[in-house]
């Protein structure tokens, strides 16, 4: 009777040993095409770890080794347009939880990984090995900034009163665009763009539409805030960043700018579930590089002695106008249309030079920051005049 009691506590115990360990599966092993890199996605566990075999490709097969593996998938996920990865096998050792993922390759390749959270997703991104090793500021290809105005035409965006009229955001966006626009022309280390340069409404998926058609590296949209209720009014002021975010944001303004545009992203119904997984996966390192983006636009908020005192931080929400999958994109509030101080600053044509020479500053030095090849400023750019 012991003896059996005991033997049936050991089989419980098994059970759950197991059970544990069962739940160490990769679930989805997924592969995407981007502008100018192949993506590999390993949706796995978090005991799995992995490790690349001859990541520069030599002899045209890169290998993930995967350990800890219970559960696989019996096929890579495919759309068949990859061109730098042309086919691909899966060879498994179950006794040694180990898989080992070969991937055929048109050439020799870079690949570079980062790990995504929620839920955890190890990313392989194989890139041309010729195109990585050519210096990024080499003569033809300088990062193309776009700088995207907020709302225009019959949506004014936020209204401030100053002198007894009305002032709109779309016009100080617009305005501060402008002057951006021409700071970083005068830059022969930029190439920009623009969504809009008149006074015309259009969507948000348009604007990020644009985006990508003009190729861009960079983009940044402009607006600036409002508050509702005299006190808040008095209250609210200062600069703001905003970058992309999965989590819905909980503040209503937030919410609020989330709810302007909705609509789907136009994927046919049959490949929607695969390519809104791989759309996040693009999406959410991109946001990993637009926070990078946001830290540089802060330190120079920060050293700016007229923002620095009311800066109010870096933000992440759902913003559509930023679900851009191949650039890291920002959104700059420059302050407050309803505080009593901020609207004169706003509506100043020379206050709005210091703007655009602080997005400008916040863009250089993220550049100078990331890339060790980006030429340094050798004279500085001055605003307007
Ligand atoms: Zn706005």
């Amino acid at each position: 009777m012991a003896r059996h009691l005991l033997s049936s506590l050991l089989a419980f115990l098994l059970c759950l040993f197991t059970t544990g360990l069962a739940a160490q599966g990769v679930r989805d092993i997924r592969l995407a095409e981007h502008d100018g890199f192949t993506r590999v996605v390993i949706e796995a566990d978090s005991g799995i770890r992995a490790r690349v075999h001859n990541r520069s490709a030599h002899d045209n097969v890169v290998t993930i080794e995967l350990n800890g593996v219970r559960s696989l998938p019996s096929a890579v996920k495919t759309t068949g347009e990859e061109t730098l990865i042309r086919g691909n096998r899966i060879d498994r050792a179950p006794d040694r939880r180990l898989a080992l993922l070969h991937f055929r390759t048109s050439g020799a390749v870079q690949v570079r990984d980062l790990e995504l959270a929620g839920p955890r997703r190890l990313v392989f991104d194989f890139h041309d090995a010729s195109e990585v090793s050519r210096p990024s500021a080499s003569p033809g290809r300088r990062p193309r900034i776009i700088i995207d105005p907020g709302h225009g035409g019959s949506d004014p965006g936020a209204v401030g009163r100053l002198n007894g009229r009305a002032v709109y955001e779309k016009d100080v966006a617009l305005a501060v665009g402008i002057k951006l626009e021409r700071l970083l022309r005068q830059d022969p280390r930029f190439d920009v763009g623009m969504t809009r340069r008149t006074d015309v409404r259009i969507g948000l998926v348009q604007r990020t539409q644009e985006a990508t058609r003009q190729r861009g590296d960079l983009f940044i949209s402009i607006h600036a805030n409002a508050v509702e209720g005299r006190a808040a009014q008095q209250r609210a002021r200062g600069f703001e960043i905003w970058t992309w975010n999965r989590q819905a944001n909980s503040s209503a303004a937030a919410r609020a700018m989330e709810q302007l545009e909705n609509r789907d992203l136009g994927v046919s119904r049959e490949n929607n579930r695969i390519l809104t997984s791989m759309m996040m996966d693009a999406l959410e390192s991109q946001a990993l590089v637009s926070r990078r983006v946001a830290r540089a636009m802060e330190d120079r908020i920060r050293a700016h002695p007229r923002f620095r005192g009311t800066y109010r931080g870096i933000n992440s929400a759902r913003f559509r106008v930023l679900e851009i999958y191949d650039m890291p994109s920002i959104l700059v509030e420059l302050g407050f249309m309803t505080h009593p101080e901020e609207i004169k600053m706003l509506a100043s044509d020379s206050f709005q030079n210091t703007y655009a020479q602080v997005l400008y500053d916040g863009i250089v030095h993220y550049f100078e920051q990331a890339d060790p090849n980006f030429p340094r400023s050798s004279s500085r750019v001055a605003a307007g005049r």
